[in-house]
């Protein structure tokens, strides 16, 4: 751990905690809503996911053995609002089949993250920035999740030159305390920076929280 590269980490921490206020991640009501929710997200925004999502609840499917068995067509409608709502509904039932494989959400808790995260990997479906946020924010597990907001900012701030996942993500734990609640907390605010400032094609550097 380096001093100066912790202190950089939490001062731009406080700033964003300070200025945002507390993001109360990952929205969803049970962890095997935020694992689903984490598949649904992928390359599109929330607000589609959350239709998705309220689709299952309305159909009372959402729960491992009923996503396994609906039929592909009816799952595919459901999710439709989600984007990408064919591969979406594979990636479901392949994720809800190993879920059950696994005995369920409060068995993946009970097991250690360095045996967890590779299992996770290797299913179909669940890159590391999906496996990353189903185990900090539904799973509990203090491991930091990267995404395109973290690569933008951190790269425009200068503190690091990588694109590469691991290598950031390495930055992070190595600098950061392993506390499960700001790996969290930095995560969603990184989120809420690159939303509404660090923007893709022009950033709001004058109006930025970070600006100094
Ligand atoms: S918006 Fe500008 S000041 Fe803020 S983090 Fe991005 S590049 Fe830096």
């Amino acid at each position: 751990m380096s001093k100066s590269k912790q202190a950089k980490l939490l001062k731009i921490y406080k700033k964003l905690l300070a200025h945002f206020g507390p993001q109360g991640w990952w929205p969803g009501d049970t962890p095997f809503e935020i694992m689903i929710g984490a598949i649904l997200t992928q390359n599109t925004n929330w607000g589609n996911v959350e239709r998705a999502i309220a689709n299952l609840k309305q159909s009372n499917v959402l729960r491992p053995t009923s996503l396994v068995r609906i039929p592909n067509a009816k799952l595919e409608k459901l999710i439709r609002p989600a984007g990408y709502f064919r591969a979406k509904a594979k990636k479901l039932k392949i994720f809800c089949r190993w879920l059950i494989k696994q005995g369920g959400v409060k068995k993946l808790k009970k097991k250690p993250l360095n045996l967890l995260r590779p299992e996770l990997l290797k299913v179909w479906g669940i890159g590391p920035e999906t496996a990353d946020s189903m185990l900090c924010y539904a799973l509990d597990k203090t491991n930091f999740v990267v995404d395109a907001y973290t690569v933008r900012i951190f790269n425009r701030l200068g503190l690091i030159k990588t694109s590469d996942y691991h290598a950031i993500k390495d930055y992070f734990e190595q600098n950061l305390p392993k506390k499960l609640g700001v790996y969290k907390e930095y995560h969603a605010l990184l989120v809420a920076l690159g939303k509404h400032f660090c923007k893709k094609t022009k950033p709001l550097c004058k109006e930025c929280p970070l600006k100094k």
